[in-house]
């Protein structure tokens, strides 16, 4: 087990989760130090410091992930000890979310067309006021008989190349990064994988490229350690993150999905290590 996860959702984004519900599940499992990271939310990062305040042995540090697209793909870029006060931030934030509803919207039209008779009104009503996300038209799903988990949504439908998919609010990663850094919290990028290829470029070749040029906007650290990795990717991107000169991080990217076989909180996780190079480069730009 580990003791440190620095990358789970609640019900302010797509968990399912309440964020005093994760908070009490991450403590009754021993972990030490948690990242609260909702997609284009902090709203839940209030709740989750008030319900901390029953396990002492709980530090929580705010966090944020921010969806953007490459060509052909999507990347994800965590940010640690956020400025979740900052007004100029909430603004940004606000867009993202609207541009989320709209996208939310236009995919539900897309699969009525396709004949998926989902309501817009039930979507709304599962993402609970959070930001909302294709998890939350996959739940829909789900309930009306369409699919039967999520994920199965995402394959037929909702995925990049589904039928069902549209295109959200466009923001490439570097402005991501500079959003982050803007606010005074440190970029991560989120689960690196070898399909973050630019077209036409060898996969590997690729991925150290894009990481690279993200450092040069001022990425700090990647995802090493994650969800379902296999200790060869763990091993690659380890290697990378090393010769980068970027700080290792990692976790769960736990939902509470209803997926079957989800990795709960804590099953994966960086070293305390990690948390010291966060906290010494958060410190030293003060
Ligand atoms: P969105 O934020 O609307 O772009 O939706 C992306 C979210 O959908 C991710 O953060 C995951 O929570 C979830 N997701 C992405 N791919 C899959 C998949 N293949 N199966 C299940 N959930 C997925
Ligand atoms: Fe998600
Ligand atoms: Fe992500
Ligand atoms: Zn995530």
């Amino acid at each position: 087990m580990a003791e440190i996860d620095l990358h789970l959702h609640t019900t302010r984004s797509d968990g399912t989760l309440t964020p005093a519900e994760l908070v009490q599940m991450c403590a009754e499992r021993g972990l030490r130090i948690i990242s609260i990271t909702d997609h284009d939310s902090t709203e839940g990062l209030s709740e989750a410091f008030e319900a901390a305040s029953s396990f002492p042995q709980l530090t929580i540090i705010p966090g944020i992930e921010l969806s953007t697209d490459i060509p052909g793909n999507e990347i994800h870029v965590l940010g640690y000890f956020v400025d979740y006060e900052n007004p100029d931030f909430q603004v940004v934030l606000e867009r993202f979310r609207e541009g989320r509803e709209n996208r939310g919207r236009k995919m539900v039209e897309k699969l009525n067309e396709l004949g998926v008779s989902i309501s817009w009104a039930r979507v709304q009503e599962i993402s609970d006021g959070g930001s909302i996300g294709r998890p939350h038209i996959a739940q829909a799903m789900v309930e009306d008989g369409y699919v039967q988990y999520p994920k199965d949504a995402f394959d037929q439908y909702l995925g990049r190349n589904g039928v069902a998919y549209v295109d959200r609010l466009k923001l490439t990663p570097a402005e991501a990064v500079q959003i982050l850094i803007d606010n005074g919290a440190l970029p991560v990028m989120a689960h690196p994988t070898y399909s973050a290829s630019k077209s036409g470029m060898d996969e590997v070749d690729s991925l150290d490229e894009t990481i690279e040029e993200l450092k040069e906007a001022g990425l700090v650290g990647m995802e090493v350690y994650y969800k379902d990795y296999t200790p060869e990717q763990t091993e690659r991107l380890a290697a990378l993150a090393d010769k980068l000169g970027l700080i290792p991080c990692g976790g769960t990217d736990y939902h509470a999905s209803g997926n079957p076989g989800e990795p709960e909180p804590g099953s994966v996780g960086p070293p305390m290590e990690t948390i010291e190079a966060l906290k010494s480069l958060k410190k030293a730009r003060v």
